[in-house]
């Protein structure tokens, strides 16, 4: 791709279940190794990266806490998870021969670096791709409460949300054929309307810092390269 990208610095959002493929817990190599490799191609051509995991596909909260488990012990569980997820994106990217960081809201001082805002910053600045763990540190939030914070820090210019359908839709698309996809929506129909896109917390603090939004499809090879050079993929989710 010649054209310049459209965008300078990106924040995006991977759940744990991205990295899973078609396993039903933990990762594949496979998948992880896709996701690195756009990723790259996206570094390389000029965008600065910062990139917020889930943990989804080894431990969340909520599900531990039904099974017995004390919750804010659950979600450290689940914060953790993030971590192992981060570590495994950042082996990845680093086998293919790009550079990664990965930074922590939780301090593990021999495992990676602690989440400082100007740090992380540098890293970016300098072509590095950073990865944002362990959320936003505190039990009773999620990643994606974490990574419309980091996106809102870093002073992104889009929070891209990778999922594994076209984007935001008025009805299930797997149960009802004709559900139909928006092209755009602003903060408060997300919020209004109860759309399945983040949860509230995270689509407010997009609303409240003019973040602009965007759901795609990741398991379309390209389609994040496409986005980078300005086209309209999937929902885009603004103030008008
Ligand atoms: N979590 C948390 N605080 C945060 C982010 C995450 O306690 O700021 C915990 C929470 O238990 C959550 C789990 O980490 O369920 C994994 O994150 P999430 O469910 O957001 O992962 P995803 O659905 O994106 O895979």
């Amino acid at each position: 791709m010649t054209q310049a990208p459209k965008y300078k610095r990106i924040l995006l959002k991977l759940s744990g279940e991205a990295l899973m493929g078609r396993e039903d817990y933990g990762i594949d190599p496979k998948v992880i190794g896709a996701l690195a490799e756009e990723i790259i191609e996206v570094s390389r051509s000029g965008v600065e990266v910062g990139i917020v995991i889930g943990g989804g596909n080894i431990f969340r909260g909520a599900g531990l806490a039904a099974s017995g488990i004390d919750r804010v012990t659950g979600d450290h569980m689940g914060m953790l998870a993030t971590v192992m997820n981060a570590l495994a994106m950042a082996d990845a990217i680093e086998k293919r021969g790009a550079y990664a960081r990965v930074l922590s809201a939780i301090q593990i001082h021999d495992v990676c670096e602690d989440y400082i805002r100007r740090r992380a910053i540098r890293h970016i600045e300098k072509g590095r791709i950073a990865l944002f763990a362990a959320g936003t540190g505190n039990p009773f939030f999620t990643t994606d409460s974490a990574a419309a914070l980091r996106a809102v820090e870093i002073g992104a210019d889009l929070l891209l949300k990778a999922t594994k359908v076209d984007g935001v839709y008025d009805a299930d698309p797997a149960k009802h054929p004709g559900a139909k996809r928006y092209e755009r929506l602003t903060y408060d129909e997300v919020i209004e309307r109860k759309l399945a896109v983040m949860d509230t917390a995270a689509i407010a603090l997009c609303r409240d810092h003019h973040m602009p939004l965007r759901i795609y499809n990741m398991v379309e090879p390209g389609n994040l390269g496409r986005l980078m050079h300005g086209e309209d993929i999937g929902t885009l989710v603004d103030a008008e």
